[in-house]
């Protein structure tokens, strides 16, 4: 993959443009604040009723109506839930969009799966960064940047993949690194690791680990230690060093029993089942799946969370966090509201 950085990007490929970021949540806020520290020309489009529009005014950015934004702007910024996308487009943005204008996501699923289908004369660009925007917001404002992917699926400009490095730069990635990717490539790999690894395959892991020590006679506080909390510790290594950069800290006997036993908890059974998530994931059957679970208002979304949130190992850890000052400001009390409230 080609990476580029700051050196290879061309700003005034934004000279003159006005950039409408529409939503002001966790990507929003980074990328309009981001773009106008950068000194490009921004607006952001929200919901007459949007509870953010205080918070984007106070920041000093001027709000319009997502309609009456989309109308002035020459680059429209897609950062809404990917879930009410198609339907806020239909509405907001599509009627309102100038002939020729650049229509951005940072996440390819609405255009990948054919949920929005834009005019044929826009200019269809990504801009994904690998991170959360809080991390977006706080990494430009020390200096430096997160990675971001960037994509182009309709160009009849000619000229949209500058258009979105030069994006990418504005929100500061390329201080970190730009890479080159496609709308199926993001979509799809983006969609396997959190369910697979990093969400659906992570929280499968510490519960099986969790409860087969707690039937064995284990006290919970021992296997909410030893397979939670500790995730952190091992994940942070991975994050730093890789792999190898995390065995090189931990012990001896923690490595060995690494290297030889991982591979029977995650074993041929495992990998044939991340197989089929993927196919799923290839075929469009998850996004139709989630798209129907959203047009239905998301029951076993709903109910998946709120047992969850009931899960024996969450009670337990909600005790062990009080006793860890430096955890407490996460409320640990939040977390089954925040469950529901994500599946809301
Ligand atoms: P979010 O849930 O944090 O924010 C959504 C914002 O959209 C809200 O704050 C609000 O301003 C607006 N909004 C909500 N409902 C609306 C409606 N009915 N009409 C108009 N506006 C409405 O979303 P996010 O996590 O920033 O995700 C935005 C996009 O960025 C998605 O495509 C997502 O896949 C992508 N993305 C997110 C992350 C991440 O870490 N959060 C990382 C990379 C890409
Ligand atoms: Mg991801």
């Amino acid at each position: 993959m080609r990476v580029l950085h700051d050196k290879d990007i061309q700003n005034v490929a934004l000279a003159g443009k006005r950039i409408a970021v529409i939503g002001y949540g966790s990507q929003g806020h980074a990328h309009a604040l981001n773009l106008r520290d950068s000194g490009c020309d921004v607006v952001v489009g929200l919901r007459c009723d949007s509870a953010s529009r205080q918070s984007a005014e106070d920041a000093g950015l001027t709000v319009f109506d997502t309609g009456a934004a989309v109308e002035q702007a020459d680059v429209v910024m897609t950062l809404i839930p990917d879930e009410i996308q198609p339907e806020v487009f239909a509405r907001e943005i599509r009627p309102h969009l100038r002939s020729g204008a650049y229509l951005g996501f940072a996440h390819g699923f609405s255009i990948h799966f054919g949920k929005i289908t834009p005019p044929e004369d826009a200019n269809v660009f990504l801009v994904a960064p690998k991170g959360p925007g809080h991390l977006v917001r706080r990494q430009y404002e020390s200096g430096s940047g997160v990675p971001c992917l960037i994509a182009v699926q309709q160009d009849p400009a000619g000229d949209t993949h500058g258009v979105a490095l030069a994006y990418a730069g504005g929100i500061g990635g390329g201080r970190a690194g730009v890479l080159e990717t496609s709308f199926r490539e993001e979509t799809e790999t983006d969609l396997f690791g959190e369910q697979a690894v990093l969400c659906g395959g992570l929280t499968e892991l510490i519960r099986a680990g969790y409860e087969t020590l707690v039937e064995a006679g284990y006290a919970p506080e021992m296997a909410y230690f030893e397979c939670l909390h500790e995730v952190k510790l091992i994940t942070d290594l991975i994050y730093e060093g890789g792999i190898t950069g995390m065995r090189a800290s931990i012990s001896n006997t923690a490595e060995y029993g690494d290297l030889t036993r991982g591979s029977k908890v995650i074993g041929t059974e495992a990998r044939q089942a991340m197989r089929k998530l993927l196919a799923d994931i290839q075929s469009g059957s998850f996004a139709d799946e989630w798209m129907a679970e959203c047009a239905a208002g998301k029951p076993r979304m709903k109910s998946l969370a709120t047992s969850g949130a009931d899960h024996e190992v969450e009670q337990v850890g909600s005790r062990l966090r009080r006793l860890m000052p430096w955890l407490q400001d996460k409320a640990e009390s939040k977390a089954p509201d925040r469950a529901i409230a994500a599946a809301s």
